[in-house]
C-alpha cells in the first residue's frame, strides 16, 4: 500500500463517518435540480467478471436512487438542451453515464445486460488489437498492452480476453455506444507522431467497421496526463467526444464535449468507496489537474493557429 492509497482509504472512511458523502450527493441533487450547477457525470469502470456480478447490481441499485442513468445521446441531449436554454433544463437526478475501458468480454456478457435491465446503455471502449487477438493470444496482449502494472493481480484466462466482432455488432444494435479506446492500447503521449493516424484514425474506421456505425467517442488509455495537443485535436476531427481519465463532474456551461472527466468506479469497491466517488467528494482532489490539462491542450492549439508554420 503506498502513502497515497492509505491517505485515500482515511479521507474515504472519515467522510463515510461523517456522512459527508450523503451530505455531499443531497447537495450535489439540489444544486442539479436548481439549476445552479448544471453537473453531468461519467463512470469509468473496467473488469466486470462474473464473479462481482452481485456486487455490480447492488452499486447500480444504489446509483440508480440518486441518479438518473443516461446514455450517450441522453447525456449529449441533455448537455445540449442546457447550451441552448438553461431555464428549461428540468431535471430530478443528477444524470449519469457509464463507461467501460477495454472492451473486455466481462463487459459485454455482464456489465451490458445488468445495465439493460436498469433501463440504460452504456458506452464500450474497444480496442482493435485485443478484438483480433486469438484466445491464445488474448493473455499475452492483456498483460503487455492494457494491465501493464509491475505486479498485475493473475486473472483467469476468461477473464483477459476482448469482446468479438459479433458481440461488439451484438451491442450497437442493441443500443449501446461503442468508443475508441486506441488501435493498440497504446499510451498516446509517448508514440511517435508517425503512427497517431493509426491509433486514433484508422481505429474508428474498424471499429466502425465492426459496429455498423460511425464511432463518436474516444478515450484515451493509462493515466490523465498520457495525450499530446496533436493527438487531441486529431481525437476531436474523428470524434465528438473524447472521454478522459482524469476525475471530475461535467460542468454544461464551461466544460466542452471535446474533454470529459471521469469518475473511476470499479465493481469490486466497497460501499463506502463507490459512495465517496459517486458524491463528488473526490473532485475537489483533482481540481489542479484538470485545469493543467485543460490548459496544455487548449494553449498549445491557440499557439498553433496563431502561428501555423511553426512547430
Ligand atoms: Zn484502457
Amino acid at each position: 500500500m503506498t502513502i497515497r492509497t492509505v491517505a485515500r482509504s482515511a479521507l474515504i472512511r472519515s467522510a463515510a463517518a461523517l456522512r459527508a458523502d450523503k451530505l455531499t450527493l443531497v447537495l450535489r441533487r439540489w444544486l442539479v435540480r436548481s439549476g445552479l450547477s448544471p453537473r453531468l457525470l461519467a463512470v469509468e469502470m473496467h473488469e466486470t467478471p462474473e464473479r462481482d456480478a452481485a456486487q455490480l447490481r447492488r452499486q447500480l441499485e444504489w446509483a440508480a436512487r440518486h441518479f438518473q442513468f443516461v446514455d450517450l445521446s441522453g447525456f449529449a441531449n441533455l448537455w445540449q438542451e442546457y447550451r441552448v436554454n438553461p431555464r428549461l433544463w428540468k431535471i430530478t437526478k443528477p444524470p449519469l453515464l457509464f463507461t467501460f475501458d477495454d472492451g473486455r468480454q466481462n463487459n459485454y456478457t455482464v456489465a451490458a445486460p445488468l445495465l439493460e435491465s436498469f433501463g440504460t446503455h452504456g458506452v464500450f471502449f474497444v480496442v482493435p488489437q485485443f478484438v483480433q487477438c486469438s484466445p491464445q493470444e488474448a493473455r499475452q496482449f492483456y498483460y503487455s498492452r492494457i494491465d501493464i502494472r509491475e505486479f498485475p493481480p493473475s486473472l483467469p484466462d476468461e477473464e483477459t480476453r476482448s469482446m468479438t466482432p459479433d458481440q461488439i455488432a451484438d451491442l450497437a444494435r442493441r443500443g449501446h455506444a461503442i468508443g475508441n479506446h486506441t488501435y493498440s492500447h497504446v499510451n498516446l503521449r509517448t508514440l511517435p507522431g508517425s503512427q497517431l493516424h493509426h491509433e486514433i484514425v484508422d481505429s474508428a474506421e474498424q471499429i466502425a467497421a465492426w459496429a455498423g456505425q460511425p464511432v463518436n467517442a474516444f478515450a484515451w488509455t493509462f493515466s490523465w496526463d498520457s495525450i499530446t495537443p496533436a493527438a487531441w485535436k486529431l481525437i476531436q476531427q474523428h470524434h465528438r467526444f473524447c472521454f478522459a481519465p482524469c476525475p471530475g463532474s461535467v460542468d454544461c456551461r464551461t466544460d466542452t464535449p471535446s474533454l470529459i472527466w471521469r469518475i473511476e468506479v470499479e465493481v469490486d469497491y466497497p460501499p463506502a468507496d463507490f459512495r465517496f466517488m459517486y458524491s463528488g467528494l473526490a473532485d475537489a482532489l483533482w481540481g489542479r489537474k484538470r485545469r493543467r490539462l485543460r490548459s496544455r491542450l487548449t494553449d498549445a492549439l491557440a499557439a498553433q493557429s496563431t502561428h501555423p508554420h511553426s512547430s
